[in-house]
């Protein structure tokens, strides 16, 4: 995912076999002023991928890196890259100048967004015939903003050929089950999810670490059925996790059940409710019956 600069958009749609002219490298005059004053968005993978490489925890990466917003129409936690206030606003990753030795600091685990630019990725989810499973119409645009004089070079491209030299299917395949999520706006228009919901997103989609201690030393486990063999797998691969947490967060959002609660936390949860849902209906009627007394002046 990433927030295009939409001025910049070339409004057609490429597929993978679209071609582009384009290069990009240390001697270009431009070279990395596309770091610079930038939204970037950045993925659950996209965290795990630098976390990892800075030797950080995710809660020490979010703080010192990242910006925190909420998506206008579904006010699903979004997370963006924050920009070094005190250098010119250039990216915390970057030397900037042209030339070698500068230019990305952490090329080999750059985020999804800046593998593909100056290519944008689009998704569409759609049903299929039988409206059952949901499908990604994936395509591709160009952003050809005034600053990169890639496009004067004679190098050409199809959208695949970039794609593979980025490095960029990976991480689309670690991506698409989080967008599919990310798409998902069941809402009534203006309302929000609620704050601990808020929260509990952010943690299962940004801060893997601290979800981590959340599944492991919390009341979690005695509620959900977590099998011993996934269990060892979370305890210490952070993909495996970051997957975990996406069917955490289907379970959060009435998405789907792929993670269950154990059988006796479900019957005492639907006990629960329709205690709850009979209260509510005892006092409706009260205060139905209350008015009719009004009505007919008792
Ligand atoms: S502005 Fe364009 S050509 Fe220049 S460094 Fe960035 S992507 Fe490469
Ligand atoms: S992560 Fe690397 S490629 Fe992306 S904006 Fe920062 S310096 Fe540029």
């Amino acid at each position: 995912m990433v927030s295009l600069n939409n001025k910049a958009v070339i409004p057609t749609k490429f597929e993978l076999d679209s071609e582009f002219k384009f290069r990009c490298h240390p001697a270009c005059a431009c070279f990395t002023r596309c770091c610079r004053n930038i939204e970037t968005l950045l993925t659950p993978y996209d965290v795990i991928r630098m976390k990892q490489r800075l030797g950080l925890s995710s809660t020490e990466f979010l703080k010192k890196y990242t910006r925190y917003a909420e998506d206008e129409k579904t006010t699903h936690p979004l997370l963006y890259m924050r920009m070094d206030a005190e250098n010119d606003l250039y990216c915390p990753f970057v030397t900037p100048g042209q030339g070698q030795g500068k230019g990305c600091n952490i090329y080999a685990d750059r985020p999804a967004a800046c593998r593909y630019y100056p290519v944008g990725q689009a998704t569409h989810r759609i049903m299929d015939d039988k409206n059952e499973q949901p499908l990604h119409d994936e395509w591709y645009v160009i952003v050809k903003e005034d600053h990169c004089l890639g496009f004067q070079e004679e190098k050409k491209w199809t959208i695949a050929d970039w794609r593979r030299d980025q490095d960029a299917a990976l991480y689309d395949d670690m991506n698409r089950e989080w967008k599919n999520i990310m798409m998902k706006q069941d809402l009534p228009k203006g309302d929000k999810i609620d704050g601990r919901r808020q929260q509990m997103f952010y943690m299962a989609s940004y801060d893997i670490d601290m979800f981590r201690r959340y599944v492991l030393n919390s009341r979690f486990l005695e509620m959900f059925d977590v099998s011993p063999a996934l269990l060892e797998k979370i305890r210490e691969d952070d993909i495996e996790l970051m997957q975990f947490g996406f069917d955490y967060l289907k379970y959060l959002l009435g998405i789907s059940q792929q993670l269950q609660l154990k059988p006796h936390v479900a019957a005492a949860q639907k006990t629960r409710i329709a205690e709850m849902r009979a209260e509510e209906d005892a006092a409706r009627e009260a205060r139905i019956a209350e008015a009719e007394k009004m009505e007919r002046g008792q």
